[in-house]
């Protein structure tokens, strides 16, 4: 067994004083910045963990080897949710908790030896951090792209705060699952909808993201362009419903209209008592389902019928209006057109009420479905018949334009993200209230606005922070006068916007970065982490950098080239989780296999975006295979030729065929670290060259001048460790430093491969006219048919033979023979 214990330490403590993995910036060097999502301090690292930092370690260290400037850093996502319960619990500080778990979680890191440069790292609780997004909240708030409102948000009874749509999933919280409810808050939004159409648009430059994350992040911006106009309501002249739709072509079909429960025009339109309380109880009905069961497509609509009833403008006719659950208030205008011939949702509805439905569209032949949304020629719609779809909905619009009665519209799913939190442990947000003033802004030069430490924090609801007089009582920063702070912290997802941005030059005092830096480093190479982010934390980052592009800070438009989102570590058929019980400590793998059987095992096991199927068989054989390696080495130390003196010109055929497949390895390796990183595979040939080198090892002492199997032993042996480092740097480094190198092997290069060695020994190709040779050609073994072919019937020595003749077929077996067949012309 190789001394693992001994050697991880030895080369951790190497890496770390001679500050290998210390970059600096170097205009003119090509530069690589690697980042994998930081972690939350929660206490322990997982093996998700694990997984995510050897893919980004393996990327690092082998960018390096290609001569990169590699940045690779690492740091804390500090503030949030789990401290604070902690300290509800154990009654242990918020901050004192998170160190503890940065210190415990570093030391875990480093006994992985991951390549960070650890003089960057940052915890996002330091007031030197987050000082900055408060100056940037202030520039934000000046411009209107933070503002206050009150509105009905997300709220997590269990965590007692509000939460953003992007955090909220399939109506429940996205940290502790418990059930949203909707509720009447004030708070501060960042007014990301003023982006929706850049970053609806640069999805599609965002070629090295993968497509699944852009389609979630398309939809969730959800780009819908129609139009808007006005129902006229039957009998009240100054009465007018607005509506938006997508399909102003079908105008005609329209046999209902439907507002949403909460729209304000409701009150004005019940006649009596009696329809006052029918409202009244539907609203209160519909308040009890979230918004993810009132838009799912598979449950039947619930719907009120108002007395009531609109006009629709295309042709007079009076449709009625009802109230349905289907319809929000967050999106459009609150009001639809119903047109059931030619919408799903509408057409159930419609059967479900007994109400009429018009076909607008002409139906393909054979067409026997419901609603029918394809394209067509239109029908029963007036001046609209006889054209296309797309022709129909630009008259639709020119006719209401024309009329003074509506116009285009783009709308879009997506809505302001919503960052007061009602909880102690995040950065407080930079505004006092005063009696005279208003809303006053911080002045920037009384930044940062400190978090006090000195709270009661007992999860009763509300931020403690109001309980703090000497931060709640505050002078107003423009008359001096006695204010009040606002209280709320900001959601932890705007430290983590702009993090990347802050390792660029993580010492810097002057703002959030060195523009310089940022300029060298920024965008992300490559970034890695968890799909979960698609549209939280990955859209969040996009928007949040355009904003500081927008306020001259920085030039850049988008924080990541590259995205890679690795699957999860699956054991016995679940996630990894304590409540499951199959959870794998990384320190005990380590304790027993060393790190680099730990990253070996989570490299090999599936390619970096498929799940990872746990299996201590996998583990004992990494750990096999380290050994093997570490084993040949030490055996066949003395065989090996002296370093740097190349072997002989002319080969052996044994000697040519063995550094034909050392060069072949290199070239696929390369290749599947390149091409969207196949670790599994590259590990895959890594296995196969060390089987040659024991075949080679063992037969080639007689079959080989020993000068050449010398040479070839080296050139192997150091090839494989090269390609090997950066996936087992530790056993390498060792291995590197016992072959005779004095320096590190992540500062030698990678290995390319030399073509000439790739080529193959020619093979003799039989060349016979109507069965009988005539000629031989000497080729490589793989050479294509087609080539075969044209090579025979051009041959000097086959020409002859078919000048008097016709070919009529010519059949080739690749490898062995071409057999021209003729008849006499
Ligand atoms: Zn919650
Ligand atoms: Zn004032």
């Amino acid at each position: 067994m190789y001394p693992f214990r001994d050697v991880e330490a030895k080369w951790q403590r190497r890496w770390e004083e001679t500050g290998l993995f210390r970059v600096r910036e170097a205009p003119g060097t090509p530069k690589y910045y690697c980042l994998e999502m930081f972690p939350y301090p929660s206490g322990r690292i997982h093996m998700g963990h694990v997984r995510n930092y050897a893919i980004g370690d393996v990327i690092s260290r082998y960018k390096r080897m290609r001569g990169y400037n590699v940045l690779h850093p690492m740091g804390w996502d500090a503030f949030g949710l789990p401290a604070e319960n902690a300290a509800i619990e154990h009654g242990v500080h918020p901050a004192v908790w998170t160190f503890e778990n940065v210190d415990t979680m570093k030391a875990q890191l480093k006994k992985l030896g991951t390549s960070y440069d650890w003089e960057r790292e940052l915890s996002t609780c330091d007031p030197e951090y987050y000082r900055w997004e408060q100056l940037v909240f202030i520039r934000m708030f000046e411009r209107g792209l933070a503002y206050r409102k009150a509105g009905t948000v997300n709220w997590c009874p269990s965590c007692q705060t509000v939460l953003a749509n992007e955090q909220v999933e399939a109506g429940r919280c996205w940290r502790c699952d418990t059930e949203v409810i909707l509720q009447q808050v004030e708070g501060w939004y960042f007014k990301i909808t003023a982006y929706a159409d850049e970053l609806l648009e640069w999805c599609d430059r965002l070629t090295g993201w993968p497509e699944r994350v852009l389609t979630m992040q398309r939809n969730w911006i959800g780009k819908s362009e129609g139009a808007e106009f006005d129902l006229p309501v039957a009998g009240c002249p100054d009465l007018r419903i607005r509506i938006f739709t997508t399909r102003p072509d079908t105008s005609f079909g329209m046999t209902y209209a439907v507002l949403a429960p909460e729209h304000p025009l409701v009150d004005r339109l019940v006649g009596d008592e009696e329809e006052r309380r029918a409202v009244a109880a539907f609203r209160a009905e519909v308040a009890r389902e979230t918004e993810i069961e009132r838009l799912a497509t598979d449950r039947p609509k619930r719907g009120l019928r108002l007395r009531a009833r609109a006009v629709n403008p295309f042709n007079g006719a009076e449709i009625p209006l009802f109230l349905a659950d289907y319809v929000l208030m967050g999106y459009g205008t609150g009001a639809i057109m119903a047109v059931p011939g030619e919408d799903q949702r509408d057409w159930d509805f419609a059967e479900a009420h007994g109400l009429p439905i018009i076909e607008t569209v002409k139906r393909p032949p054979g067409w026997t479905g419901e609603a029918y949304t394809g394209d067509g020629i239109k029908i029963n719609s007036g001046f609209l018949d006889g054209l296309t779809l797309g022709e129909a909905k630009r008259k639709a619009v020119e006719w209401l334009v024309g009329r003074g009665i509506g116009e285009a519209k783009v709308n879009y799913r997506l809505r302001d993200w919503g960052i007061s939190r009602q909880r102690y442990w995040g950065a407080p947000i930079p505004i006092v209230y005063c009696p005279a003033c208003g809303t006053v802004p911080e002045k920037p030069e009384h930044l940062p606005v400190v978090l006090p430490r000195n709270v009661q924090i007992t999860g009763k609801g509300g931020s403690p922070l109001t309980d703090v007089p000497a931060f709640v009582n505050a002078r107003c920063p423009r008359c001096g006068g006695p204010g009040r702070r606002d209280t709320d912290t900001m959601d932890t997802f705007v430290e983590s916007s702009w993090y990347f941005l802050r390792y660029c030059s993580a010492k810097y005092d002057r703002g959030m970065a060195d523009p310089e830096a940022v300029h060298y480093w920024m965008p992300v190479d490559q970034y890695i982490g968890g799909i979960e982010h698609a549209i939280l934390h990955l859209l969040y980052a996009r928007f949040y950098t355009k904003v500081l592009r927008d306020l001259g800070l920085f030039r850049v438009d988008e924080p990541f080239q590259n995205l890679l989102t690795q699957g999860m570590v699956i054991k016995d058929g679940a996630k990894m989780s304590k409540s499951k019980g199959n959870v794998v400590d990384p320190d005990e793998l380590i304790a027993t296999y060393g790190a680099d059987t730990a990253r070996l095992f989570s490299l090999f096991a599936a390619p970096p975006e498929k799940d990872l199927d746990w299996s201590d068989q996998g583990v004992e054989g990494a750990f096999r295979f380290l050994n093997r390696v570490w084993r040949f080495v030490e055996a066949n130390r003395e065989a090996l030729g002296p370093a740097g003196v190349p072997g002989p010109d002319d080969l052996s055929a044994p000697g040519r065929a063995f550094r034909r497949v050392i060069h072949e390895t290199i070239q696929r390796v390369t290749n599947d670290i390149e091409d969207r990183f196949h670790f599994n595979t590259a590990i895959s040939a890594i296995h196969e060259l060390v089987n040659a080198l024991h075949a080679f090892a063992g037969e080639s002492l007689d079959r080989v001048p020993s000068e050449e199997r010398r040479a070839l032993l080296r050139e192997a042996t150091e090839t494989l460790l090269r390609l090997f480092a950066p996936f087992a740097p530790h056993l390498v480094e060792e291995l590197w430093s016992q072959l005779g190198h004095a320096g590190s092997i992540f500062r030698e290069a990678w290995p390319t491969a030399d073509l000439a060695a790739l080529e193959r020994d020619a093979v003799l190709i039989v060349v016979q006219v109507d069965g009988r040779v005539r000629s031989r050609l000497a080729v490589p073994p793989d050479t294509a048919e087609e080539t075969l072919r044209t090579r025979a019937l051009t041959d000097a020595k086959v020409r002859p033979w078919l000048e008097t003749r016709n070919v009529e077929r010519v059949v080739v077996v690749p490898g062995r023979l071409v057999n021209i067949v003729t008849r006499s012309s």
